[in-house]
Parts: structure tokens; C-alpha cells; sequence
């Protein structure tokens, strides 16, 4: 069971409901004082469990796309960020809601962000669902942030290690001998 691999629980389930409940009202009335919808952009693979959760709680028609970009292999930061998969219709012109599992150095977003105004989109605004501001080395911070976490590896709700864990309904902490 994967759970017995969780040292600790940094943010439970009940906690990520509650909390996506009251990101999306904010993100919501945000929008409905422009008057305009958002197109909501996952980001692959990280943010689906979030986006889901977040998603049943907007009342507008919520558009949906998907775009993965790479940055991350084990534990460690790597080179670049690279655009593995594009989203499939145009962001011209268009109000884009990126969501995101974590904001850690804020290199993927400042890229994803810097690729949305090169193809005109008219605004892009971030949600999150956690914050590591500890280990951010770009100017970067996202609009809407679920739960601020420590500098730890954190793992569930989307978050994985070497693709794992993924399915955790909450966010936490492997023991160390995980790794080994
Ligand atoms: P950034 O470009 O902000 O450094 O990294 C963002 C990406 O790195 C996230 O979307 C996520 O995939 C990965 N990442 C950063 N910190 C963690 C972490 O603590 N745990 C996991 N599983 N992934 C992380």
C-alpha cells in the first residue's frame, strides 16, 4: 500500500477540499469582475487530481486544456524547461487560468507565462495548489496559492516520485529509506 510509504501528512484531503472550495470563489468573482472566463490550463501530470477538484466548484462553462512542459527528473532540478505537449486550441486573445501542482523555483511558470504572451494571449493568471517559496530563484509568484509548504519533497494529490504517488489523496512526506 502506498500509503505506508508516507512518513507524515502535510495537508490532508479534507483540508484540499475545503480550500479548493474557497480558491475557487475567489478565482470566480475575480472573473465575473472583468466579465470574462478563463480558459483553464492544466499543466501535465502534476495538476489533474487539483484541476478536478477545483473545477467542480466554478459555475461559469469551464473550458479545458492541457499542456506539459518538463523540468523535473527524481528529486533534482534539470537544464531546461521543455514543451512536451501543447495546448490544442489558440490563446489569442484569450483569459488563461494556468493551474499548477507547486510552485518550486518558479522556472516552469516563468517559461509556460513568457509562451502564453508570445502567442497574445490577453492575460494569464496562475492558481496553484502549493507554494514552496523557500526555494524560488525566479521572480515569479502564482495569483491564487492553496497551501504554502516547507523545503521538503512532497509527494500525493498529483505529486509524484519517479511517477508514483500520484494517487495520495493528500499531500505528504516519504520516509527517507524511499529514496534509498
Ligand atoms: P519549478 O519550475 O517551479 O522549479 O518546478 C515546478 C515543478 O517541479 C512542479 O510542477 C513539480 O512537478 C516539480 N516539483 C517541485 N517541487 C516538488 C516537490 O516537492 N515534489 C514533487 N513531487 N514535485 C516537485
Amino acid at each position: 500500500m502506498i500509503s505506508n510509504d508516507i512518513e507524515k501528512i502535510l495537508v490532508s484531503q479534507e483540508a484540499i477540499t475545503k480550500r479548493c472550495k474557497e480558491l475557487a470563489a475567489q478565482i470566480e468573482a475575480d472573473y465575473n469582475a472583468i466579465g470574462e472566463v478563463p480558459i483553464v490550463v492544466g499543466l501535465l501530470k502534476g495538476s489533474v487530481p487539483f484541476m478536478s477538484e477545483l473545477m467542480k466548484y466554478f459555475t461559469f462553462p469551464c473550458e479545458l486544456e492541457f499542456m506539459k512542459v518538463s523540468s523535473y527528473d527524481g528529486t533534482e532540478s534539470i537544464g531546461d524547461v521543455r514543451i512536451d505537449l501543447d495546448m490544442m486550441t489558440s490563446a489569442k486573445n484569450k483569459y488563461i487560468l494556468l493551474v499548477e501542482d507547486i510552485v518550486d523555483t518558479g522556472r516552469t511558470l516563468v517559461e509556460v507565462t513568457k509562451m502564453f504572451k508570445n502567442k497574445k494571449a490577453k492575460d494569464v493568471k496562475i492558481v496553484s495548489l502549493l507554494d514552496k517559496p523557500d526555494r524560488r530563484t525566479c521572480d515569479i509568484e502564482a495569483d491564487y496559492v492553496g497551501f504554502e509548504v516547507p523545503n521538503e519533497f512532497v509527494v500525493g494529490f498529483g505529486l509524484d516520485y519517479n511517477q508514483k504517488y500520484r494517487n495520495l489523496p493528500y499531500i505528504g512526506v516519504l520516509k527517507p529509506e524511499i529514496y534509498e
